[in-house]
């Protein structure tokens, strides 16, 4: 048995079970299927989200500190300030140090 032959046959069971839970129901399985993609992608969308607040800020770029090289940022996101030795923005933002809840 290959993983297609698997993958499809597990989807027909999956689709059976859900044609009989919505028939149970008493409801359109369009319906049910239908709130099943909705679920699935806001699930995508919330979770691509958060990645996106953790690893993404919008730099500002500042002067350089005095009398140093460092390089100085600001995230317009968080308002967080950072400093680079190189001209490239910061990794990552600075808002993941501080203590959540704040
Ligand atoms: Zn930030």
């Amino acid at each position: 048995m290959t993983a297609t032959d698997f993958a499809d046959k597990w989807l027909s069971h999956a689709e059976t079970a859900v044609r009989a839970a919505a028939r149970a129901l008493g409801v359109d399985v369009s319906i049910v299927l239908a709130a099943a993609c909705a679920l699935v992608l806001a699930a995508g969308f919330a979770v691509r989200r958060r990645a996106r607040a953790r690893t993404r800020c919008r730099w500002k770029r500042g002067g350089f500190r005095h009398g140093t090289n460092l390089r100085h940022w600001i995230c317009a996101d968080c308002g967080v300030d950072a400093y680079t030795t190189t001209d490239r923005v910061p990794k990552e933002c600075k808002r993941a140090l501080r203590p959540v809840g704040l």
